[in-house]
């Protein structure tokens, strides 16, 4: 980790009759669009798509005096300054190629947020940052419960219903804010600089967008460039550690490790059933301080104490107390799908982790229960289940398999767990659910989870995996009734 002289790129950038180009109509586009628009910028919606829904907001944003061109994302407009895009566009579009080849800078939405958020003369609010393959939702929502409960303004922003440009350009003040960053949001964002920052892992995932697995590592280690008070990292995960080293922060940061076991100096752990800071606290060497119970993290799942002390890491750096950290992590209630205790039913307990759309997410719920059936299957997205069957096929009690990609799994279950029955249902109807609920029933014994930790996509048989999860639910009521 070096230190030193960061430049704090910061300064008020004077949108004032500047031809801006904001790529991608959307959620980011519309609201970038006239945020710039108000500060006086020229303003050249530029999007891919003419659809309807495309057209209707960009006849919205026409009556205000924006220019909208649908049906073309890859010409420059003429005179462009700066493109401010939507963070999904990939960097190897030709748009990207003609501004690189005219000097135009190339700005995402968090950049722009980072550059707007101290406008008007108001405190800007410091950020606590969090990234990662998986967990991000969760701990930045766990994180935002424990600066409510310490009693600040604060909320979960960023990748994450809220976007941090409403955050930063809304009425409401805020003494903090807790972002979620994409992989994506941040390799269009070279400035921003937060208080505190953490990658909470570091699984393969987008791959196709970044190029390789060097580059999306790249890009998620910005996350801790400037960081001023502390770079936290997953101790089990020593590519995050990797990423803290290689990062340029302010005189004074510190790393700082989270870990299920013991924690070392500068390190949050686990000790006898307790959530335990040797970081933030005098003389570490000597002292620790008991943060909360294990039972007071929704779920208590390995996976989910990680990051409940990955928020803990980032409240505490803060300032944040003990007891505050303890009452905002029991306040928390998880989103939908994700490790969600539907019903027991015959002393089976039913959890929807619908969530779990790729491998490393589904590793990790596998891991929280002793005997599985596990329903799964989807669009695998390239993925290979070899190392994930590997890894559970002990907890294995059964396994039903739907969706586009299921023969994937079924053969690396006949490679690693030939013991454990199977049913491999060969329908990507929306009926399929409630059979494959069925079955999971009759291959589980009391005690046993049926969990849909799927590992894959969902959009083969669902909308998106909330539809997934409801499906899954309505299926275990149809059992219970
Ligand atoms: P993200 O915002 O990064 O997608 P979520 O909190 O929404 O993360 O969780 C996504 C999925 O990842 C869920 O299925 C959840 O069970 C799983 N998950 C959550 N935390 C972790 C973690 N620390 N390690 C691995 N998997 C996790």
């Amino acid at each position: 980790m070096g230190s030193g002289q960061v430049t704090d790129s910061s300064a008020p950038f004077d949108f004032r009759g500047k031809h801006v180009a904001v790529a991608g109509l959307g959620v980011s586009g519309v609201p970038a669009a006239k945020v710039l628009h108000g500060l006086g910028a020229r303003v050249t919606v530029v999007n891919d798509g003419d659809d309807e829904r495309a057209r209707t907001q960009a006849a919205e944003l026409e009556t205000l005096g924006v220019t909208v061109r649908l049906g073309d994302g890859a010409t420059l407009p003429e005179g462009t300054e700066l493109i401010v895009t939507a963070p999904g566009w990939k960097p190897d579009k030709p748009l990207f190629t003609a501004a690189h080849e005219a000097g135009v800078p190339v700005w995402g939405d968090v950049e722009l947020a980072w550059r707007l958020r101290d406008r008007d003369g108001r405190k800007a609010a410091p950020w606590l940052a969090v990234t990662g393959t998986n967990g991000k939702t969760t701990t930045v929502q766990m994180l935002a419960s424990i600066l409510r409960a310490a009693g600040l303004r604060t909320a979960a922003v960023g990748n994450i219903g809220v976007s941090l440009l409403d955050a930063v350009t809304g009425d409401e003040e805020y003494d903090v804010l807790a972002v979620e960053l994409s992989s994506y949001q941040l390799h269009w964002a070279p400035s921003p600089r937060a208080h505190s920052a953490a990658v909470l892992n570091l699984a393969p995932d987008h791959l196709d967008w970044h190029g390789s697995m060097e580059a999306y590592a790249a890009d998620k280690g910005r996350i801790y460039e400037g960081n001023r008070v502390a770079c936290v990292y997953n101790v089990a995960d020593k590519a995050t550690e990797d990423l803290v080293r290689a990062a340029d922060v302010e005189e004074g940061c510190r790393a700082v490790g989270f870990t299920l076991g013991s924690p070392a100096p500068s390190q949050l752990g686990v000790v006898e059933g307790l959530l335990v800071d040797r970081a933030f606290v005098e003389d570490r060497h000597r002292n620790a301080q008991e943060l909360a119970e294990v039972s007071d993290v929704n779920p208590p799942a390995p996976h989910n104490i990680a990051n409940a002390l990955a928020a803990a890491a980032l409240a505490r750096s803060f300032g944040v107390s003990a007891a505050a950290v303890r009452d905002g992590l029991r306040a928390f209630t998880p989103d939908a799908h994700r490790i969600a205790h539907v019903a027991d039913v015959d002393g089976v307990a039913y959890v929807d982790d619908s969530k779990a759309t790729n491998t490393h997410a589904t590793e990790a719920s596998l891991a929280a229960y002793e005997s599985i059936v596990w329903i799964a299957g989807g669009l695998a997205k390239g993925a290979t289940f070899d190392e994930l069957v590997a890894g559970a096929a002990k907890r294995l009690r059964g396994a039903v398999l739907i969706g586009a990609d299921r023969a994937l799994i079924r053969e690396a279950l006949a490679r690693h767990a030939p013991e454990v029955p199977v049913v491999d249902l060969d329908r990507t109807d929306t009926g399929a659910m409630l059979q494959a609920v069925q079955e999971a029933q009759r291959l589980a014994r009391p005690g046993d989870t049926v969990l849909l930790a799927p590992a894959c996509a969902s959009m083969d048989m669902f909308t998106n995996y909330n539809k997934r999860g409801d499906a899954f639910a309505q299926a275990v009521r149809e059992l219970g009734a």
